[in-house]
């Protein structure tokens, strides 16, 4: 039997309904939360993202913020930039857009953020929190294919859950936010020899290669959860994701289509840990 295509769409209208609700409450008590987006350089897809995370702000009521810097800007002047909107209560997140030109060092901006602040969970504080299991702030990727096992109700305790792909930024937090939940992970990547006999074992598969069509039907188990974070451009310039989306179509048991699901869902997530931020903010009288 062919698989449910997963409605993404709906499952970003209906917590981005609820995100608006609670902006609107947390406005009405003195809190607007916002947003600062900092890109430095011409970087076209990158300018396409940034218009995407401001219209997804508009919709909910948070306050946006785009600085564009040109790209000969040195690091010294991006770090001062960061510490100021670190010291700006009326920003809640500050997200440096990546890539950033080749010059600056991407990974000592990002530990300059303040933690509150790291609404994409880079900082190491943050990455740390969730590795020992504290609350705080979640990595938007991981956490939106979090809130589409849920919405979809398939809970990852006791099940099989295998994350292609070890970044920092999707896989190796995408891996700890499964056993948390406490599915048994398995985490697989360009090293790992005969893919598909992992692969083939998962109840939950989660693809974060960046190579389209990676997965194909051989490497997934019948009935299995298919979750495509993959985002890459086929021969004709189409968006497409890690999977063979018509052959695994087939056999899956779900599927998430690309674009339409973890794409728009990862930004609902920063809309979310912007407002959990304000919220935080806003409790502890450190807001405006
Ligand atoms: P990286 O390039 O940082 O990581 C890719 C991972 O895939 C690496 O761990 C690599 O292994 C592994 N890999 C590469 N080739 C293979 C293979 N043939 N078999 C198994 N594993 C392989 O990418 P990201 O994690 O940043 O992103 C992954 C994809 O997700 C990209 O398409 C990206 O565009 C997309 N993405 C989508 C987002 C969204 O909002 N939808 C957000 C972020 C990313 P190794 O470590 O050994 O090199």
């Amino acid at each position: 039997m062919a698989a449910e295509v997963i409605n993404g769409k709906e499952i970003v209208r209906s917590i981005r309904e609820e995100i608006k609700q609670e902006v609107e409450e947390l406005s009405a008590r003195g809190t607007t939360p916002g947003l600062v987006v900092i890109i430095v350089g011409d970087d076209q897809a990158s300018h396409v993202y940034v218009n995407n995370k401001e219209k997804a702000c508009a919709q909910v009521g948070i306050q946006s913020h785009v600085h564009r810097l040109p790209a000969d800007t040195i690091q010294e002047e991006l770090v001062k930039l960061i510490h100021e909107y670190n010291r700006n209560p009326e920003f809640h997140g500050i997200l440096v857009q990546s890539p950033l030109p080749g010059h600056i060092n991407e990974e000592q901006v990002v530990d300059e953020i303040t933690p509150e602040k790291d609404v994409d969970c880079f900082h190491p504080v943050n990455v740390g929190n969730l590795m020992i299991g504290k609350e705080g702030m979640l990595p938007c990727t991981p956490a939106g294919v979090m809130e589409v096992l849920k919405k979809i109700g398939v809970s990852p305790a006791g099940k099989h859950a295998v994350v292609v792909g070890r970044s920092n930024i999707v896989g190796k937090p995408m891996a700890m936010l499964l056993l948390r939940e406490h599915a048994t992970v398995t985490i697989c990547h360009s090293r790992t020899p005969n893919l598909q006999d992992i692969t083939r074992q998962a109840d939950i598969l989660v693809a974060a290669v960046g190579k389209a069509g990676v997965i194909e039907d051989r490497h997934v188990k019948p009935g299995a959860v298919v979750i495509d974070v993959g985002m890459n451009r086929n021969a004709e310039g189409k968006l497409c994701g890690d999977v063979d989306f018509d052959a695994v179509k087939e056999i899956a048991g779900y599927i998430t289509p690309v674009p339409g699901c973890v794409g728009p869902m990862t930004i609902t997530m920063l809309l979310k840990n912007t407002l959990s931020s304000a919220r935080r903010a806003s409790n502890t009288g450190t807001e405006a």
